[in-house]
């Protein structure tokens, strides 16, 4: 959607196929971070989008045994933004979408299912989808751009095979109800003897992930939801009166985490960003906002080749070139965090501890904010060439 606005306001034909018929549902991940509303700030946007009623994550904490540890202080970036904004995604790309009708090269096609490549001569030329009508359709197109996912059919069709880059795990992913007098305004992680739970601050109620080693929900299911619950109250007593809320399993979706790229995000006539080119995994929160930085990207790098109606692999490569260390180094550090953060809470027979290093670093002045700015900006923040 970010590409497709940068480049409609611009006077390239975009159409955004979106094979839901809205953007209406459950995303995985509401997070707006400072990188992105200085991206929209510079479009001015960021004031107007800032009006709808959100929620703000100013630290992200970790709790065990009753100590908290701060890992994360947004407040103290040099930044108009600093926070992460939460606001439901649905909103976020229903705003999106508003602003870029305002664009008439902006096309948006619902319930368009994206099911083969047009390939001539070694080079895509477009796709085919099915429509809401259940017809086949064709666009063709000087640029095809995979923007669709961790289980990107564009990246399955056009042959890129993702490397892992973390051990994998699951999330079991539901809801609390939030009272008004609960912690506001921020991400803690509950921590130790087996347990590795997080709880978001939507504004209205609570984001609940619950961690578990790859594999082991059937054992989680046959131990029962009073189990879970009890392990919930056990690790955040303060929600203890909200478990009942939780009545069956339908309730609660397991999440597979698993963090991956492609080694090559383009072809002749194609490109892979976001989740398609390299699968975030949700440490840190951050998938959204890198998404939106390789989209950035692709439109300072692919605007004016587009508009000349040509795009040179080496054009597309420009866009990986600068993108791919940010994603590397990123990933590095969510494999550490699940490796030995994660890992180590869920081990039921070691106490918990953060790493030395990050205890460390937490403790010099002049290196604590660098998680801060790693979750918050990326180590390159993409501005967009106006
Ligand atoms: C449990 C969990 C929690 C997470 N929490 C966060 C978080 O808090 N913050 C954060 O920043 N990131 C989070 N992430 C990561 C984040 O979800 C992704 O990195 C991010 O959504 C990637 O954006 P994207 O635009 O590349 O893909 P997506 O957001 O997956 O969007 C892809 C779009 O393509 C559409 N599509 C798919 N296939 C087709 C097709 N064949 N035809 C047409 N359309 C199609 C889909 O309907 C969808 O709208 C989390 C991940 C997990 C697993």
């Amino acid at each position: 959607m970010v590409l497709a606005l940068l480049l409609a306001r611009q006077g390239v034909n975009v159409t955004l196929l979106e094979a839901h018929h809205d953007f209406d549902r459950d995303f995985r991940g509401d997070t707006i971070h400072p990188a992105t509303l200085e991206a929209l700030d510079q479009l001015g946007l960021a004031d107007r989008l800032l009006q709808i009623p959100h929620g703000k994550l100013e630290a992200m904490q970790f709790s065990s045994n009753g100590v908290i540890t701060t890992v994360a202080q947004f407040r103290r970036l040099k930044t108009r933004f600093p926070y992460i904004m939460i606001l439901p995604q649905s909103k976020f790309l229903d705003f999106l979408a508003e602003e870029a009708r305002r664009y008439p090269p902006f096309k948006l096609v619902f319930g368009a299912n994206v099911q083969r490549l047009i390939q001539e001569d070694g080079t895509t030329r477009g796709v085919r989808y099915r429509g809401a009508d259940d017809a086949w359709h064709e666009v063709r197109a000087p640029l095809t751009v995979g923007a669709d996912g961790r289980f990107s059919k564009i990246r399955s069709l056009s042959g890129a095979v993702p490397v892992k880059s973390s051990p994998p795990m699951d999330v079991l992913w539901f809801r609390l109800p939030r009272n008004p007098e609960d912690p506001r305004d921020q991400i803690t992680f509950y921590v130790g003897g087996g347990l590795f739970i997080f709880l978001l601050d939507r504004g209205d109620e609570w984001q609940v992930g619950y961690a578990l080693t790859k594999g082991s929900f059937s054992e989680t299911k046959t131990a029962g939801l009073d189990n879970l619950k009890s392990n919930l109250s056990h690790q955040v007593p303060w929600i203890t009166d909200r478990t009942d809320t939780l009545q069956d399993w339908k309730q609660i979706v397991a999440l597979s985490v698993e963090s991956s790229r492609v080694p090559q995000w383009y072809q002749p006539g194609l490109l892979l960003i976001g989740d398609a080119a390299h699968v975030m995994s949700p440490v840190g929160g951050v998938g959204i906002n890198y998404a939106i930085q390789d989209a950035i990207e692709a439109a300072n790098q692919l605007a004016e080749p587009l508009k000349a109606g040509q795009v040179t692999t080496a054009q597309l490569a420009a866009v990986q070139n600068r993108r791919e260390f940010p994603i590397r180094v990123i990933q590095r550090f969510q494999g550490f965090v699940q490796d030995r953060v994660v890992r180590t809470a869920l081990d039921r027979d070691r106490p918990f501890q953060l790493p030395l290093a990050a205890r460390i670093l937490l403790r010099i002045p002049i290196l604590r904010d660098i998680p801060a700015r790693l979750i918050a900006f990326g180590i390159r923040r993409s501005r967009i060439r106006m």
